[in-house]
């Protein structure tokens, strides 16, 4: 049993602060603000509390990890904590545009109402393209990416083409890094298209749901085959891109009920397909989903069930000489290891919402995330950064300056958030503002009542878990190039 006035009375000249929790009935892991990690027996737990820390076996790597203070440790650990922080330096670096709000989909889960395909007063124009294009450019970050997300981006190709055109033109002018990328259906490609996409070095990323029976009937009101459309391209993608030694195409996965038990078969169809992993992503009950929440959703301890045989199956099938990596794995692990967050957009804190993505719609109104902009679809301006100025300046300042901006970053700083800062993943997790306000009315939620927190730990348990394996660990550091 910890004796909790041992912790109170460590002595915090010898001890930096750190978080601690007993991880099974022989371990103690514990964690600090230079996101270090070190498991310790409850024996050299209590002799590193009580600083007896004679013969303690992990004492080098308490001092090199700064848990132990050493003579120089300040700078250096004022520097790995400045460098693991990185992403507070520039903002935002992610750019949504959002260049129609017309798909030819209707799909279950898709998080907000589509216009239909006749409706083209919900394409942006070729002014408004511009203007973003321009607000983009003021932004501060020396490296941008612009991300053409859904409603569906083919359906309004000329100004896709456009805006790539003049932001290529824009950053070779101003010095700065681009990157594009673009979020289809796939359904609506030719090879032209795809000629013109890959010849001006714009990622493609789609959706594959698996089987072909889950996909067509999550993936809704397209006329036609869309599973063996969304195949047949990702697969001439990959031809092309192989040719050109380019990155990759890649695909997410929904995962809705129908897919929990189907892990193996999706797994080894993204195989298959030539990825080199998967990104098993939560189904978010709101919107659409919601409405089917009975068809689609599930509870967490079905997703955390279903998380955990994927990463075991996953890291089989590494054991037997196939590279492949489940994405959000990576992420954490990346967090834990690289002396730079990854700055993953939910998973940080202040999280990324505002200050390091932004949304620009299709009629020159900026949000503060994608999921913001669709809140505005469902009649929610909550999230709203700044209506178009026309003034790229001036679009600018009222979005670091809205109140927007100062309450995403205030609620998901975790460092004041009671629970959250106590918590032993503290350096590893963050909150999701937009899901709190959408489920509960409030961007604030206590950590019990947390449903995404409650995720995060039981995904960082299983992870510390494999971590100490050796074997399972080798193929996890893989994944992130270590
Ligand atoms: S393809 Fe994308 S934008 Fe279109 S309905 Fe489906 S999820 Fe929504």
């Amino acid at each position: 049993m910890l004796n909790l006035e041992k912790v109170k009375s460590a002595d915090t000249s010898k001890l930096w602060f750190f978080r601690f929790k007993k991880f099974d009935s022989e371990t103690y892991l514990i964690t600090n603000d230079a996101w270090k990690f070190e498991f310790l027996s409850l024996e050299d737990f209590d002799k590193f509390l009580s600083w007896n820390v004679e013969g303690l076996e992990s004492y080098e790597d308490l001092v090199k990890k700064w848990f132990i203070k050493s003579d120089d440790y300040e700078s250096k650990m004022t520097w790995s904590v400045a460098l693991k922080n990185h992403f507070v330096w520039v903002w935002p670096t992610l750019h949504m545009i959002i260049t129609t709000l017309r798909c030819n989909h209707k799909c279950k889960y898709c998080h907000a109402a589509v216009a239909p395909m006749t409706a083209k007063e919900f394409d942006m124009t070729i002014e408004t393209a511009k203007e973003t294009v321009d607000t983009i450019f003021y932004t501060n970050s020396p490296s941008l990416t612009i991300e053409f997300q859904w409603w569906e981006s083919l359906v309004n190709y000329e100004v896709v083409q456009y805006i790539v055109t003049y932001a290529k033109e824009r950053a070779f002018h101003l010095k700065k890094e681009l990157r594009l990328v673009m979020v289809s259906n796939l359904t609506l490609m030719s090879e032209d298209k795809l000629t013109w996409l890959l010849d001006e070095w714009v990622d493609i990323c789609t959706s594959l749901d698996w089987d072909e029976v889950t996909h067509n009937n999550n993936r809704a009101g397209f006329d036609g085959n869309s599973f063996e459309k969304v195949t047949y391209w990702m697969k001439r993608l990959e031809e092309e891109k192989l040719k050109r030694n380019m990155w990759k195409v890649w695909a997410l996965l929904t995962v809705t009920k129908e897919t929990l038990p189907k892990y193996k078969e999706i797994i080894d169809k993204y195989i298959e397909l030539w990825q080199e992993g998967i990104f098993l992503r939560w189904l978010n009950p709101y919107w659409f989903a919601a409405s089917l929440k009975k068809e689609l959703s599930y509870d967490n301890k079905d997703w955390i069930d279903f998380y955990k045989k994927s990463l075991d199956y996953i890291i089989d099938i590494n054991k037997k000489g196939r590279f492949f990596k489940e994405s959000i794995t990576s992420v954490y692990l990346m967090k834990i290891f690289y002396s730079k967050d990854p700055a993953f957009m939910d998973i940080r804190s202040p999280s990324g919402i505002a200050v390091w993505w932004v949304a620009y719609n299709y009629d020159g109104k900026i949000y503060a995330s994608d999921e913001s902009r669709m809140l505005w679809r469902m009649w929610d301006d909550s999230f709203l950064l700044t209506e178009p100025t026309w003034n790229p300046e001036q679009n600018y300042k009222n979005m670091i300056n809205s109140d927007t901006c100062k309450i995403s970053i205030q609620s998901s700083t975790l460092d004041w958030l009671p629970g959250y800062n106590e918590h032993v993943y503290k350096p590893y997790f963050g909150v999701d503002i937009i899901h709190n306000h959408k489920i509960y009315d409030s961007v604030y939620n206590p950590i019990k009542k947390d449903e995404k927190i409650e995720i995060q730990i039981a995904v960082l348990d299983y992870i510390f878990e494999k971590l100490r394996n050796p074997e399972d660990k080798k193929i996890l550091l893989s994944w992130i190039n270590l």
